[in-house]
């Protein structure tokens, strides 16, 4: 059976054989067959004939020589290759404007303008960066009985017998595609609306283009093929793009070839050190290499151009950025450590060495004359705060104020009442400021803050106001900092002159997600639990069994345990059938625990009767608290032991890990619940794989690929680009080589001035505030 032979393949195998007389045999048996649209440019065939010639005559050379050539035979392909990236979309007339609404262009007009905005297509610019999700290989037509299962391929055939079916609640459509011997399947799975189209094409010669899957028989089956009339088109490689109702395949593939030659209203803004360097294509032949390449490897090296460039103006805003703090400079403090080593003496425990390790970097950025951007990264329960409450007490004894920052109230009067008994020992003046905190109280602490007659104060958003001063601000230290904006970190960062930052998070983030989102913020990692802890045994269990979870908790609270029991809802709510916190309460009370001190907590209370309910809670006065996430971070109860968090379906696996976080903080065995309703298998593997797992880094990664990167980290507050091109993810190779580039170009200002020019304007905004992670 025939399959056309590429260039390109072709030229893949030539690079695999390393013996000259394989290589030879290779030639003489495959040139022949080599069948390729771009024979047909006279340069490309005449080099391709060079090639045979030089190959072939090694038959008659010396061992010695054959050698040699054989050396040449990489950076021959090399170049063989890249000759055929030279195709680009011709300039031609007058270029549009690239904010030019795309309804002026030529083949769309108003009402594909509308729809073509459903696509986030609104200018010429746009337009030409809306970017194929796939490609369709036209020049390699694969024979019907060739085909494998899970390949994509493109086939062709005619088409036949098109029939609509019901099947388990999914509506189907097949037809079936024959090439005059040998048939297969098409099948479409809930677009009914195909049935019409397939009518319009019955008896045509159709190219087929989709997956091939084993149907329910064992025979082979094309899935959710696109389809289309072979006309008078020719071998060549079709963009796919994602469409919307109204923009069929052809017609966006026609509007973007009709004027992709706007790319040269472009300019290339990457020097050509870099492109020499990294072996990069011009702009022009990228763009046309993504929407109409000629080669597959057209198409790659394409992409790598455009990735590597997104990626490397970031790197480089963050470089900027960096060296832009740096040249403020910072403040070297002075300071012996006498009374963070008097608080390590007082602990009732030792640090781990993690802390410790975390702790001697953070010191040395106090000590040292940049300032500190630092992220203190550790999983829930693994001792962060005291390592800031050491920083805070070398920071006060360098003679400066710390403000600390946490995303709630109840944390902050944790953290408060925590930071209160481990320091005021020292003399300090621990104040707390939150949003209800009463006016003259408010005023008193922010005429003290600025006078300098407190030296830390701890509290919520409520620090950022415009009004808050300080006197001599020295250390900010943000919690749980994936919970704020990039901008609020700023706010609170600016209210000093030279402060130096700490952030915290329990979010491990895998290294390419890292670099991408803090460039290069410093990380500190606190990859220890302190001694004794012991994993928190997980279950996922039925509501039906719901009333020995509640037995459970009640034998736990006999045995002096404490127990949290979550929900996701604060009141019934009308149109979600789950569960909330206040009828369970009410509940709860009445039928399972009513010997037991229950108590009610969510975001609706007042500070003060949160503080109220967390405080005897703390002290064992109350044994079961009924909260909603209000206590998802932070919240430190040694004693609780359990934690049933109920429709665990409606959590996120970061929020679930956070809440689960709230147990197992002493050294007695503790426990998770999570109790589900009738969910879907998917559902319930999530749940299962969090069950399975106590490794925060582990259940991120696993986050990470079922939600993508936007999602997961909240790309807009982390004020991270929506790359059109690069992925974070795959993409470790280009980001650490953009990194080095970036690196180069920062040292070598002069040079590249053009080139810095461009990334400061783009991210003109976003350097503010890229430096603080
Ligand atoms: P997180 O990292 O989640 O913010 P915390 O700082 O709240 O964790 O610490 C969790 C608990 O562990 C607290 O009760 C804290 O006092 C305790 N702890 C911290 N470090 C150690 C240690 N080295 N050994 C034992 N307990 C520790
Ligand atoms: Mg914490």
């Amino acid at each position: 059976m025939y399959i056309p032979l590429l260039i390109e393949d072709f030229l893949e195998k030539v690079e695999r054989i390393k013996d000259s007389f394989e290589l030879i045999e290779f030639f003489e048996e495959n040139f022949e067959k080599i069948d390729d649209p771009l024979k047909n440019i006279p340069e490309v065939s005449k080099r391709l004939q060079e090639f045979y010639d030089y190959i072939v005559k090694m038959k008659h050379l010396n061992r010695e020589r054959i050698e040699k050539r054989m050396k040449f035979i990489p950076g021959m392909v090399k170049r063989f290759r890249d000759m055929y990236l030279v195709y680009k979309a011709e300039k031609q007339g007058n270029l549009k404007e690239l904010d030019l609404s795309v309804k002026y262009l030529k083949g769309v007009g108003p009402k594909r303008a509308e729809k073509l905005m459903k696509l986030g297509v609104k200018t010429v610019e746009d337009l030409l960066n809306y970017f194929p999700r796939d490609y369709e290989d036209r020049r390699k037509v694969m024979p019907l009985p060739i085909l494998k299962e899970d390949e994509k391929v493109v086939t062709s055939g005619v088409l036949s017998a098109v029939e609509k079916i019901k099947k388990s609640g999914l509506s189907i459509v097949s037809a079936v595609l024959s090439d005059g011997m040998y048939q297969i399947l098409l099948k479409w799975f809930n677009q009914d609306y195909i049935g019409n189209v397939l009518k319009t094409l019955m008896r045509k010669k159709v190219y087929v283009f989709g997956l091939v899957k084993k149907g329910f028989y064992g025979t082979l089956e094309i899935h959710n093929p696109e389809i289309e009339v072979i006309g008078n088109s020719s071998r060549e490689i079709m963009p796919v793009y994602s469409l919307t109702e109204g923009i069929k395949q052809n017609v966006i593939r026609r509007i973007i070839k009709e004027n992709l030659y706007n790319i040269y209203n472009f300019k290339d803004y990457l020097p050509d050190e870099l492109k020499g360097k990294r072996r990069l294509l011009d702009v022009y032949q990228a763009y046309t290499g993504m929407h109409f390449p000629l080669s597959m490897y057209h198409q790659k090296m394409s992409r790598f151009r455009l990735a590597y460039e997104e990626i490397l103006y970031l790197q480089l805003a963050f470089f900027l950025s960096k060296k832009e703090n740096e040249n403020i400079g910072g403040i070297s403090k002075n300071f012996e450590g006498k009374l963070s080593s008097e608080l390590l003496k007082q602990l009732p425990f030792k640090l781990t060495n993690a802390q410790l390790n975390a702790y001697e970097e953070i010191k040395k950025d106090l000590k040292s004359d940049k300032p500190m951007n630092r992220l203190l990264q550790g999983d829930v329960g693994s001792g962060k705060t005291i390592v800031s409450e050491l920083a805070i007490l070398d920071n006060y004894e360098a003679g400066f104020q710390s403000a600390v920052m946490v995303p709630t109230s109840i944390l902050a009067i944790q953290n408060f009442k925590k930071m209160f008994e481990h320091l005021s020992r020292f003399g300090i003046r621990v104040a707390l400021l939150l949003g209800a905190t009463s006016t003259t109280e408010k005023n008193r602490i922010k005429q003290m803050l600025k006078n300098g007659d407190l030296d830390v104060v701890v509290g919520t958003h409520a620090l950022i106001q415009e009004d808050v001063h300080f006197k001599n601000l020295g250390l900010v230290v943000i919690d749980e900092q994936h919970r704020f904006g990039v901008r609020q970190r700023k706010e609170l960062i600016a209210k000093g002159k030279l402060v130096d930052t700490l952030v915290m998070t329990a979010t491990p983030i895998p290294r390419t997600l890292s670099l991408s989102v803090y460039g290069d913020l410093d990380v500190s990692i606190i990859d220890e639990m302190p001694k004794g802890r012991k994993p928190i045994k997980t279950f996922v269990v039925h509501q039906t069994k719901i009333d020995e979870v509640y037995k459970f908790i009640i034998s736990e609270v006999e045995n002096g345990g404490q127990a949290y029991i979550v929900y996701p809802l604060i009141d019934d709510s009308e149109k979600l059938s789950v569960k909330s916190a206040v009828s369970m309460h009410e509940k709860l009370r009445e039928e399972y625990f009513k010997d037991i001190s229950t108590a009610l907590i969510h975001g609706r209370m007042s500070d003060f009767e949160k503080d109220e309910i967390m405080y005897k809670f703390s002290r064992g006065e109350i044994k079961i608290l009924i909260s909603t996430s209000v206590i998802e971070v932070g919240i430190d109860v040694p004693q609780a032991t359990v934690i049933v968090i109920e429709n665990a379906e409606r959590f996120g696996l970061a929020q679930l890990h956070q809440l689960r976080g709230r147990v197992g903080r002493g050294n007695k065995q503790s426990y998770c619940y999570l109790t589900v309703g009738n969910v879907s298998r998917e559902t319930l593997e999530r749940l299962n794989f969090f069950a399975s797992t106590n490794d925060g880094f582990k259940i991120s990664e696993y986050d990470l690929k079922l939600r993508g990167p936007g999602e997961f980290l909240g790309v807009k507050q982390h004020g991270l680009p929506e790359f059109k091109v690069a992925d974070i993810i795959n993409d470790i190779d280009i980001i650490l080589m953009a990194r080095e580039d970036a690196k180069y170009i920062v040292n070598n200002i002069e040079k590249f001035k053009t080139l810095i020019e461009y990334v400061k304007d783009i991210y003109k905004e976003r350097l503010e505030f890229l430096d603080v992670g």
